[in-house]
C-alpha cells in the first residue's frame, strides 16, 4: 500500500496547481492502492468519494500548496477511516474492571491478555488478575499460567472440569477478595465462527457484565478478519477491538476496514510476540505510516522509555529541522539498538521503508557495526558537513573503516536521502501549521 500511494504522492507534491484531471487520477491510484491493500470494497468506495469532494471543493483549490493539500486530507480520511481520535480504556466506578478478550483460535487472545496486563500495570499502575477461561486445551491454562509467571502477577485458573462461566464467577470473588483492579478473561477460541462459542461468551457476559469487550484480531488475516469482526460484534457487542501481528501485516487493510465495518474502534495493536510488544492505537499514526511518512511520533514515544527524554527531544527537533548530521546518526543508531529489534523500529523512521538499501545494512547486527565504522573513520568536519566527502577523503575512510568505497558511497547516499526525506516530511508539517495556526 505504502508504496503504490508514494509514487502518487510523489507525482502530486510538487504540483503548484491540481486540476480536477489530477485529482481524479490521484483517487483512482489511491482507490487500486485501497483495494490490492484488501481492504473492503464498500469502505474503498465511499472513502474514495469523501476525498474526491474535498479534493476538488475550495479547500484544495485555494490552498498555496494544493499538492499537500490533497495529502493531507487523504491522510485525515484515512485516520477517520480507523477511528479518528485515540479511545481509552474502560475503569469501573467499583473495581474491579472486568476485561473480557474474545476471538478466533490462535488470533493471540492469550498472548494479548497477557500483554494487556502488563501494559495495565505499567501505564496506568494497576493490579491486574488473569482469569483462565479456556477450558478446552489444557496446554491454554498453562499457556496464561505461565504468562502470569513471567509477569508476576496472579492467575485464576480451575481445572479444565469447571465451567467457563462458573470459573469467571469465581475469579470475580477471588479479585475482590484480594482487592485487584483488573480482571482479565481469557476465553476459548474456534477456527471459524461456531454457534456453541458464541453461546457460552454470551453466557459468560451476562454472568460478570464486562466493562470492556475486547475482540482480538488477526490483522495478517486481511479481509477475513473484517468478517470475524462483523460476527463478534452482532453478537456480543464488543467495546473494541485488538489488532495483533500488525508487524507481520504490510498491507493495513484490516485495519483500515475494521472500524468502517463494525463501528468499533481499534484500541491497541500487538506489535511482536514479547509481552511489551502492545502499542495504544493511534488512527494519526498508523495513517502516516501507511502513507509512508513514517511513524515519528511512536518513535519518539518508543525512544523515551527508553532514553533519557531531553535527548530524544533534541534528536526529534533535529530530525524535523533536518540539521542533523553522521554524528547524530551514529547516536541515534547506538540508542536505537537499546531499544530493541532493528526492523521494526527502522519501519517508524521517516523514509526508511523505502530506502531498501538502508534496510538492508540495518537489519543486520554486524552490518550496523559496519556502517558505525564507517562514520567513525570520518573526521569531526567530514561528519558535520558531508558534502566535503570528496573522492580521495573517501578512499581514506574506506581505508580506515575497512570497508570498501562503494560502502562509503553507498552510506553517504543513503544519508542523503535521508535527510531529504526528513526535510520533506517538516515541509508538509509546516504546511499544515500555516493553514491551521496550531497543532
Ligand atoms: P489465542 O489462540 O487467540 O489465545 O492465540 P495465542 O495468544 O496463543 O497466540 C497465537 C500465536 O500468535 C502465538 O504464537 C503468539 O506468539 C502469536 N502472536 C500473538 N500476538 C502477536 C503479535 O502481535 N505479533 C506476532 N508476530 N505474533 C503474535
Ligand atoms: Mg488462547
Amino acid at each position: 500500500l505504502a508504496d503504490r500511494l508514494q509514487n502518487t504522492i510523489q507525482k502530486i507534491k510538487g504540483k503548484g496547481k491540481v486540476t480536477e484531471q489530477d485529482v481524479k487520477e490521484m483517487t483512482r491510484e489511491v482507490r487500486l492502492a485501497l483495494l490490492e491493500a484488501d481492504v473492503n470494497f464498500k469502505v474503498v468506495k465511499d472513502f474514495i468519494k469523501k476525498v474526491k469532494e474535498r479534493a476538488v471543493g475550495e479547500e484544495v483549490m485555494e490552498s498555496l500548496t494544493p499538492g499537500q493539500q490533497v495529502i493531507k486530507i487523504v491522510k485525515e480520511e484515512l485516520s477517520g477511516l480507523m477511528g479518528g481520535d485515540e479511545s481509552k480504556i474502560a475503569v469501573a466506578d467499583r473495581p474491579p474492571t472486568v476485561i473480557m478478550m474474545v476471538g478466533l483460535q490462535g488470533a493471540g487472545k492469550t498472548t494479548t491478555t497477557g500483554k494487556l496486563a502488563n501494559l495495565l500495570r505499567k501505564k496506568y499502575n494497576r493490579k491486574p488478575m488473569l482469569v483462565a477461561a479456556d477450558i478446552y486445551r489444557p496446554a491454554a491454562i498453562d499457556q496464561l499460567e505461565t504468562l502470569g509467571k513471567q509477569l508476576n502477577m496472579p492467575v485464576y485458573s480451575a481445572g479444565t472440569d469447571t465451567s467457563p462461566v462458573d470459573i469467571a464467577n469465581q475469579a470475580m470473588v477471588k479479585a475482590k477478595e484480594e482487592h485487584l483492579d483488573y480482571v482479565l478473561i481469557d476465553t476459548a477460541g474456534r477456527l471459524h465462527i461456531d454457534g456453541d462459542l458464541m453461546e457460552e461468551l454470551i453466557q459468560i457476559k451476562n454472568n460478570v457484565n464486562p466493562d470492556e469487550i475486547f475482540l482480538v484480531v488477526d490483522a495478517m488475516t486481511g479481509q477475513d478478519a473484517v468478517n470475524v469482526a462483523e460476527s463478534f460484534n452482532e453478537q456480543l457487542d464488543v467495546s473494541g477491538v485488538i489488532l495483533t501481528k500488525l508487524d507481520g501485516d504490510t498491507r493495513g487493510g484490516a485495519a483500515l476496514s475494521i472500524k468502517a465495518v463494525t463501528d468499533k474502534p481499534i484500541k491497541f495493536a500487538g506489535m511482536g510476540e514479547k509481552l511489551d510488544q502492545l502499542e495504544v492505537f493511534h488512527p494519526e499514526r498508523m495513517a502516516s505510516r501507511i502513507l509512508g511518512m513514517g511513524d515519528v511520533l511512536s518513535l519518539i514515544e518508543k525512544a523515551q522509555e527508553n532514553v533519557d527524554e531531553k535527548r530524544a527531544k533534541e534528536l526529534e527537533d533535529k530530525m524535523r529541522s533536518a540539521s542533523f548530521t553522521f554524528d547524530d546518526f551514529l547516536e541515534q543508531m547506538g540508542q536505537v539498538r537499546k531499544m530493541g529489534p532493528l526492523d521494526e523500529l527502522l519501519d517508524m523512521i521517516p523514509g526508511a521503508n523505502k530506502m531498501k538499501g538502508l534496510k538492508n545494512v540495518e537489519i543486520d547486527e554486524k552490518q550496523i557495526s559496519h556502517v558505525e565504522a564507517v562514520i567513525q573513520s570520518m573526521t569531526a568536519k567530514e561528519r558535520q558537513d558531508p558534502s566535503i566527502i570528496n573522492a580521495s577523503r573517501r578512499k581514506r575512510i574506506a581505508k580506515g573503516s575497512g570497508r570498501s568505497v562503494s560502502d562509503v558511497n553507498r552510506l553517504i547516499k543513503q544519508f542523503d536521502e535521508m535527510k531529504k526525506m526528513m526535510k520533506q516530511m517538516t515541509n508538509m508539517q509546516q504546511g499544515k501549521k500555516g493553514k491551521k495556526g496550531k497543532k
